[in-house]
């Protein structure tokens, strides 16, 4: 026999019931309700949505840039309740501390995606890292030093070696680190072999670390570099959301045109073809799903965004 949750589920996949709206709490063929933390703005508010019914999730949060602020409301305006925003400007130039102030009291919730060629502990980032604390807003940073095409360049390098001192440095700041560095250094022994590492996690890797040792640092499962740590060590996964429950954020990143795989899903990264054709946000939470309980599973894609980005639920 069906439990409750699981025939909402059955429904939910069958008939595309309204995501939000059934009932007092909002469901989904995931068994409950899913925030994708890292989603980037498409050009039409269609394709948007079309994402989000495609893979089964309830919201998502819109990575922007300054420009963008008219496309976020008009969308906010055609799709109530289901999108809110971060917004990103370039840490090399001096307006950029006026944008991210002008886009925050506008209704930005955080800095993001932060993808720049500039040193974690460098002084472009660490006025930014001044301001998020000033206007209480988390900071979305990609961690990666290796290429994935010829001559991509390293973003945010250091760290490994670096950003710990930004965890202490910075008390007041909230860090959400995603992307290669950040997940392969999970692992022990990591020295940026391989943008995305394989076989079993060593224990005691940095990441894993900085995510017990700091309150100030959360972990954004998105992307292929997500997905690829979560997959590696079925045992080790386990315990990795147990023991970090609430600083884990289900994001997908993905590209794919119809939450189904379509389109181009892994364009210009050979390294990511494991999940070429396939769908990033429904690879992982299927990953997520197998490997926690229900309860750590809903926390890690829905409540503990919502108390982060002070969403009300
Ligand atoms: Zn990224
Ligand atoms: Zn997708």
């Amino acid at each position: 026999m069906l439990s409750r949750r699981q025939f909402l589920g059955v429904v939910g996949a069958a008939a595309s019931w309204p995501a939000i709206g059934l009932g007092d709490s909002p469901v989904s063929e995931w068994g409950s309700p899913v925030f994708d933390l890292h989603f980037h703005m498409r050009g039409e508010s269609a394709a948007n949505v079309r994402h989000l019914d495609g893979a089964g999730i309830t919201s998502a949060n819109l990575l922007t840039r300054a420009a963008a602020g008219d496309q976020v409301r008009a969308l906010q305006t055609a799709v109530p309740g289901r999108f809110t925003w971060f917004c990103s400007a370039d840490p090399a130039t001096p307006q950029s501390v006026e944008e991210l102030t002008a886009r925050v009291k506008a209704g930005a919730r955080g800095f993001g995606e932060m993808k720049y060629h500039l040193a974690t502990d460098g002084p472009e980032f660490r006025r930014l890292y001044t301001l998020a604390a000033e206007l209480r807003v988390p900071i979305l940073i990609h961690f990666q030093e290796v290429d994935h095409f010829e001559n991509e360049g390293t973003w945010s390098p250091g760290f490994a070696s670096s950003f710990e001192r930004m965890l202490k440095a910075f008390p007041q700041t909230t860090f959400i680190g995603h992307a290669d560095a950040f997940w392969a250094n999970v692992s022990a022994g990591y020295h940026n072999e391989a943008a995305y590492p394989s076989g079993p996690i060593a224990r005691g890797g940095i990441t894993d670390k900085l995510l017990g040792d700091y309150p100030n640092l959360y972990g954004d499962l998105s992307a292929n570099s997500g997905n690829n740590m979560l997959s590696r060590d079925p045992a080790f996964t386990a315990d990795f959301l147990r023991r970090h429950q609430n600083k884990l954020l289900f994001g997908s990143d993905c590209a794919c045109t119809d939450g189904h795989g379509s389109g181009v899903s892994q364009g210009n990264n050979p390294g990511a073809a494991r999940l070429a054709g396939k769908c990033v946000a429904r690879e992982t939470l299927t990953v997520l799903k197998r490997s926690t309980s229900s309860e750590i599973f809903r926390k890690i894609t829905w409540d503990n965004a919502h108390s982060l980005l002070k969403i009300p639920a």
